[in-house]
């Protein structure tokens, strides 16, 4: 199985490598199978915003290359819910307050915006879904979330995004505070990468 993965992020795509390695002889990125495209993800959810993402790289590659035009396509869409912001950021999680604003910045509206809070409505979740394109044009699509809390400061040096802010009631402490390791044993990208590829695995000797 030859998988494209369609993202830029050399991050993601060592973690994908680590999932799927053993059910897929190639994995590469998008650019890597020559599909350097620009998508427009205006979809309403973080399904949709993943599946808005293969349908496209699929169609780009299915039309211009001989490689990887009956590759399995995948993508993710990921994010953070604050259940007391109405589940801001969400699906805007890149773009909020801007995509130049820097993350220290972020995280510090996102604390304010909990000031006076208790720990009991400070309820937040990462969410990750993920989506696969089969040659077929069917897509597959799952969900893995990681539950925690906001904190009250910023905490941490690992990770990136909106992990300094991110506790883990268990470890009581954020999600950059953990190794690279521990995190990928948890997070919510994934929990939905293991589960797709259980799907894969599955359905894998009919591709
Ligand atoms: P994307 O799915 O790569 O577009 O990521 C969306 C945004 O969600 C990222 O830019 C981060 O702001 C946030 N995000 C997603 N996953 C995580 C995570 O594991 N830690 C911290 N922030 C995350």
């Amino acid at each position: 199985m030859k998988i494209v993965f369609a993202t830029g992020n050399k991050d993601k795509l060592r973690e994908i490598r680590e999932i799927l390695g053993d059910i897929a002889t190639d994995i590469v990125s998008m650019k890597e199978a020559g599909a350097d495209i620009d998508v427009d993800e205006n979809g309403n959810s973080f399904e949709e915003n993943s599946k808005i993402k293969v349908l496209a790289v699929q169609e780009y590659l299915k039309a211009n290359s001989e490689e990887y035009k009956d590759a399995v396509i995948m993508s993710d869409d990921s994010g953070l819910e604050v259940d007391y912001l109405n589940k801001e950021p969400g699906i805007y999680s890149a773009r909020y307050l801007g995509k130049d604003t820097s993350y220290t910045e972020k995280n510090n509206n996102i604390i304010e915006r909990l000031s006076g809070v208790p720990d009991e409505k400070r309820t937040a979740r990462f969410v990750c879904a993920v989506s696969a394109a089969l040659p077929s044009g069917e897509v597959l699509t799952v969900r893995g979330t990681m539950e925690g809390r906001i904190g009250y400061e910023i905490a941490g040096e690992n990770g990136f995004g909106y992990d300094p802010i991110f506790v883990l009631p268990e470890l009581g402490k954020t999600s950059a505070e953990i190794t690279e390791e521990e995190k990928n044993a948890l997070s919510h990208r994934g929990k939905a990468l293991r589960m797709m590829a259980e799907k894969l695995k599955e359905i894998g000797e009919l591709i």
